[in-house]
């Protein structure tokens, strides 16, 4: 049994104008909640130590092992479109960054960052702490997150403590083991371009590229630009995964965006229930400025931001213009491009977008359950005739999930046709691929708030069998089906707001 020991240091390589180097503030009697089984393989760690008490006051923040060199990162950003000035990791400290099985890749090592270990330099206000709840959310959210096939940061382990911390009420601290390649944000660069520090600017975005974007550099251009339009590309794809899966993000702010395009900083998030465009779903919210539908354009918003931040990296702002431009394009294609295979078109026709529209105008009106009505779908599709008009009998179960059937009448059978018109269109080849494509299963508010009420309690039983049904949210798990269910009509009262 043996702990970690190659932690390297590439982040702090770049020096203290970066971070503040400080220890973890200790947590009493910290246990263990929850571990991600997956993660700990990806990155070869000895399960045993990881279960472990050396590791348990480790990853609670008691412990510093050899190698580790503990630091909080410095950032700034633009919060629900205003200045917000110097931000920083006030209560995430970085540890040190782990081999991965990829070495040669920009995966070769994942940084590993505490959530909750304690006050930082940038902490402002705020206590350093993450409460149980919060973290819960975010230990799930991670790993569901990523076994949907979604970019995102990850989570190690989960631990907790009897240490009071006062938010609305009084609640008990945890803390999150993340891991990502890097939790380099957009507002990293505010930062540093915002105060005129150019040397800084340029030493961020030249780590970013060595390590992450080697490929700016391989064609002629400006790498800087090529950067930009790289991120642009990768956040397209992550926005498309989110408005596919129906996931709000909730705060949508620069210092929450990833420049590895990764779902980054789990706070009021949801997954929906009933299908609403207008959805918000983070309390805090007033305006609504993070609303479901409104994500992609903020995050070209915050992309607009963070080439602004670069222009003193490129020849003029045409070029940061340019670099955003495919954004435009890219960013629908790539939702079309899953929304057809949501619908089990294994092709493109110029109506698709059409027919998407009209579908979820359908679902919008009457809140249809969009997990609900794309895997109904999927199922109903293994049941379709390879040519006649004929309304196959299982869509009889997608027509219930509507008040009015003539909501979705007109509708069903324009997308049998469109199977139909296929090459060689195969019904069950059909139904395994959206199966695989639209999940039975997603993390929705209910399901969270049910297993954080029994750790509350002390009981991470429920929580440990949610976790388990998350990392395969494709396949139907035997006696899980209530985790599928749709949710308790308590489910649309729940407010989740920025505390955390
Ligand atoms: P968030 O809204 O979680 O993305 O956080 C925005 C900023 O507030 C970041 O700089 C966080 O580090 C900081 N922050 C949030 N909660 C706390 C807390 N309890 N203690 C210290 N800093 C915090
Ligand atoms: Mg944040």
């Amino acid at each position: 049994m043996s702990a970690p020991t190659d932690w390297g240091h590439r982040f702090a390589r770049l020096g203290p104008a970066f971070y503040t180097e400080l220890p973890p503030t200790p947590l009493p009697a910290p246990h263990w909640i929850a571990h991600s089984r997956p993660l700990a393989r990806e990155l070869g760690l000895d399960e045993e130590w990881l279960r472990s008490e050396e590791a348990l006051h480790t990853f609670s923040g008691n412990r510093v092992l050899p190698g580790m060199r503990p630091l909080a990162s410095v950032y700034s950003g633009h919060q629900f479109g205003h200045w917000a000035g110097q931000l920083g990791d006030g209560r995430a400290l970085f540890l040190g960054e782990l081999p991965t099985a990829h070495p040669d890749t920009a995966h070769a090592r994942w940084e590993i960052q505490l959530k909750g270990a304690g006050r930082t330099p940038y902490s402002r206000m705020g206590d350093g702490r993450a409460v149980l709840r919060s973290s819960i959310r975010e230990f799930l959210a991670s790993e569901a997150m990523h076994a949907l096939g979604v970019p995102t940061t990850r989570a190690l382990c989960l631990t907790g403590s009897t240490a009071k911390v006062q938010r609305e009420t009084v609640e008990t601290a945890a803390v999150v083991t993340r891991a990502a390649p890097n939790f380099i944000r957009f507002g990293h660069f505010e930062h540093f371009s915002h105060r005129g520090q150019h040397t800084e600017l340029r030493a961020l975005a030249d780590f970013v590229i060595d390590h992450f974007y080697p490929e700016c550099r391989h064609t002629d251009g400006n790498p800087y630009a090529q950067l930009l339009q790289a991120v642009a590309h990768r956040t397209a794809e992550l926005v498309a995964h989110w408005q596919a899966v129906g996931f709000c993000h909730g705060v949508m702010n620069t210092d929450n965006m990833s420049v590895l395009g990764l779902t980054l900083d789990y706070g009021p998030f949801q997954f929906m229930d009933g299908f609403d465009p207008h959805h918000v779903c983070n309390h805090s919210d007033t305006q609504g400025r993070y609303a479901y539908a409104r994500q992609p354009n903020v995050a070209y918003w915050n992309l607009f931001c963070l080439g602004q931040a670069l222009l003193p990296l490129m020849d003029d702002q045409q070029q940061a213009l340019d670099a955003l431009e495919p954004y435009k394009t890219e960013f629908p294609a790539a939702l079309q491009r899953r929304m057809n295979a949501k619908l089990g078109l294994s092709n493109h026709e110029d109506n698709d977008p059409a027919l998407t529209e009209a579908l979820m105008q359908a679902l919008a009106r009457e809140r249809v359950d969009m997990t609900i009505f794309f895997r109904r779908l999927s199922h109903a599709a293994a049941t379709l005739p390879a040519r006649t008009s004929e309304p196959a009998p299982a869509l009889d179960s997608v027509r219930d999930l509507f008040v009015q059937h003539s909501a979705i009448d007109a509708w069903l059978p324009r997308w049998q046709a469109r199977l139909q018109r296929q090459l060689n269109f195969s019904a069950s080849t059909t139904a395994q691929q959206m199966l695989r494509t639209n999940p039975h299963l997603v993390l929705r508010n209910h399901l969270g708030e049910t297993v954080i009420q029994h750790a509350q309690q002390g009981d991470f039983a429920p929580l440990h069998r949610l976790q388990h049904a998350l990392q395969t949210p494709y396949d139907a798990l035997p006696d899980h089906d209530d985790l599928a269910d749709s949710p308790p009509n308590w489910a649309q009262h729940i407010a989740i707001s920025c505390s955390s």
